[in-house]
């Protein structure tokens, strides 16, 4: 049985208990999955605890693209530009088959951003900042090339364009895959135990106590070092540490909607300007293109953010501006997400000016806070975050260096052709090709092992949905229903249809396998409900 697995609660929750880590990581988005890998396979004893499900907050509602962040270019920030430009190509390598490359178009237009000249030069150092090999790199084209690639693009307003390299992901699926390959170099890993109050011996901490949310109990875990990886809610542990003190965070909310694929049928994901000199993408993915994102200031319930009329308005407008052919309507919106930046605030600047660097607060109890950043950069950070705990707490001990850069995670073969020819083979099971597309870009080879758990329900649909569901909850931590529909599958995003579709039947295969009573089992099915309802209707 998989470390990594509900089944295996019980006996995660009796180790955490009774045994003393050198570093526990509090939050399971990608930045402390990333730092619990690279400590873990280091050789410190590590734990994480994270308070929902894992990736729960920001890490399943980003724009999913390993980037280089094209436009803190524009903002001067060549120092973040090169290194996440340059850890696009590192995690891709780590799992080809969920860090996909993906061709950007870049219209330029008439009235608004950067002029040809500009867009050109400024492409040119982002390949050259990030390492881009020739054959990547980014080409300039003429405005008939430009709309040759995207015919649905505003005819009178296109001048040129360019193509340059990015790639595309799951965020969420990339958290759970780091956090499992922390779970094989025997980090204590778990979801649904939150973080509630320090403990210390003497000044210092010495560990945290956690509450665990399923079990409905309190229990201690005790820990030479305390890494506070809780995006949004950074600043909330640093005031139970009493150290909030002097930098804080500044959260602005981002917002993604999703159509079917008719209804916006670009033909590779599009970087374009919006009037108030923002830039938003519209973006492929399987029987869908999700548009984003907004960038508003936000303050109020963090556990809790959801799409707002006002935000689909916007989207919309900068969606028909562009795409003048399409017309997108309130109501051809099927789903959305909203997710919130962790940013460090500056005084006086716009949601959208303040930088995306990272930072790290210690305090002077020996908390270790993480905020700012970007998915792309989780490996660095935490190497930075881990050569700190090892620089401070564990100097004399004999520690392996940072390899990250070489763990390969769950379901990875070696190469893009390797990946393509392995979805090959999958048809042979008589899947279709949206079918072999989600279960190669979601699971990898791993996809092997769903198949093998299908039964023979004639309706062949149900059968795979039902196999990744035991899949998940073997082998992925799936505790709740909505685990399973949002952030192992991302169904409730791009198959909004099929996960209402399959909610009562999903919901009784777990109450099987989890030994649910009736009220949780009445509980789950009304949580999706009414997640789903947050989703797709807009107030
Ligand atoms: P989170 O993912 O929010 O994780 C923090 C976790 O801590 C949560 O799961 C929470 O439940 C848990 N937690 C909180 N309190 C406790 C407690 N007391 N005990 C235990 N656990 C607790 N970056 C890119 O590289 N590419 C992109 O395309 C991109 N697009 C973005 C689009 C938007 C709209 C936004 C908002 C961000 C985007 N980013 C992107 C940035 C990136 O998504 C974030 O930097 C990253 O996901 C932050 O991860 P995190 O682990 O720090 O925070």
């Amino acid at each position: 049985m998989s470390g990594f697995s509900v089944l295996q609660r019980p006996q995660i929750l009796s180790r955490l208990k009774s045994q003393s880590y050198d570093l526990l990581v509090i939050g399971g988005g990608i930045t402390g999955a990333g730092i619990a890998l690279d400590a873990a396979s280091r050789g410190l004893r590590t734990a994480l605890v994270e308070a929902n499900d894992f990736a729960f907050g920001t890490s399943s509602r980003s724009t999913k693209l390993i980037h280089g962040g094209l436009r803190y270019l524009k903002q001067l920030e060549f120092g973040l530009v090169k290194e996440v430009g340059s850890e696009r190509a590192v995690v891709h390598k780590l799992a080809p088959h969920l860090v996909i490359p993906e061709k950007m178009l870049l219209p330029l237009s008439e009235k608004k951003g950067l002029g040809y000249w500009l867009t050109s030069i400024g492409l040119k150092v982002y390949d050259w900042l990030a390492g881009v090999r020739p054959e990547d790199q980014r080409r300039m084209l003429t405005r008939s090339q430009t709309l040759k690639y995207e015919p649905l693009l505003r005819k009178d307003d296109v001048k040129g364009g360019a193509i340059y390299a990015e790639y595309r992901t799951d965020d969420a699926r990339l958290t759970i895959e780091i956090l499992k390959a922390a779970v094989d170099f025997k980090a204590d890993v778990i979801n649904y135990v939150r973080a509630t109050e320090f403990v210390y011996s003497g000044d210092r901490i010495a560990g945290m106590l956690a509450y665990d949310e399923v079990g409905g109990y309190e229990f201690g875990i005790t820990a030479t070092v305390v890494v506070n990886a809780t995006g949004p809610w950074v600043d909330e542990l640093r005031e139970v540490n009493r150290s909030l003190q002097g930098k804080r965070l500044h959260l602005t909310k981002g917002v993604h909607v999703v159509v079917s694929y008719q209804k916006l049928p670009v033909k590779q994901a599009v970087y374009f300007d919006v009037d108030d000199g923002r830039m938003i993408f519209a973006i492929p993915r399987g029987r869908t293109t999700y548009i984003g994102t907004t960038d508003t200031n936000y303050v109020g319930d963090k556990g809790s953010v959801f799409t707002t009329r006002e935000d689909v308005k916007y989207l919309l407008h900068a969606v028909n501006a562009a795409f003048p052919l399409v017309n997108l309507q309130l109501s051809d919106i099927e789903s959305s997400w909203a997710g919130l930046r962790p940013l460090i605030h500056e005084e006086g600047k716009s949601a959208s000016a303040l930088s995306r660097k990272d930072e790290i607060f210690e305090s002077t109890s020996g908390l270790i806070s993480i905020a700012g950043g970007k998915l792309t950069g989780y490996r660095k950070m935490a190497e930075r975050v881990v050569n700190l705990v090892i620089r401070k707490y564990f100097s004399d001990i004999e520690l392996k260096a940072c390899h990250t850069d070489s763990i390969k995670l769950s379901g990875a073969l070696n190469s893009v052709q390797e990946v393509r020819h392995y979805a090959r083979t999958l048809q042979q099971h008589g899947l279709d090709d949206l079918t072999v597309r989600h279960l190669v870009e979601n699971f990898g080879t791993q996809a092997d092992d769903i198949i093998n758990l299908r039964d023979n329900d004639p309706d062949t649909a149900w059968a795979l949905l039902k196999a990744e569901l035991l899949f998940c909850i073997r082998y992925e931590s799936v505790v709740t229903l909505q685990d399973f529909l949002v952030r192992r599958t991302g169904l409730v995003y791009f198959n909004i249809a099929k996960a209402k579709r399959y909610i009562e039947p999903l919901a009784k295969v777990m109450k099987e396998v989890l030994d649910w009573d009736d009220k949780r089992h009445a509980h789950e099915v009304t949580a999706v409900i009414q997640l789903i309802t947050n989703l797709s209707t807009f107030k």
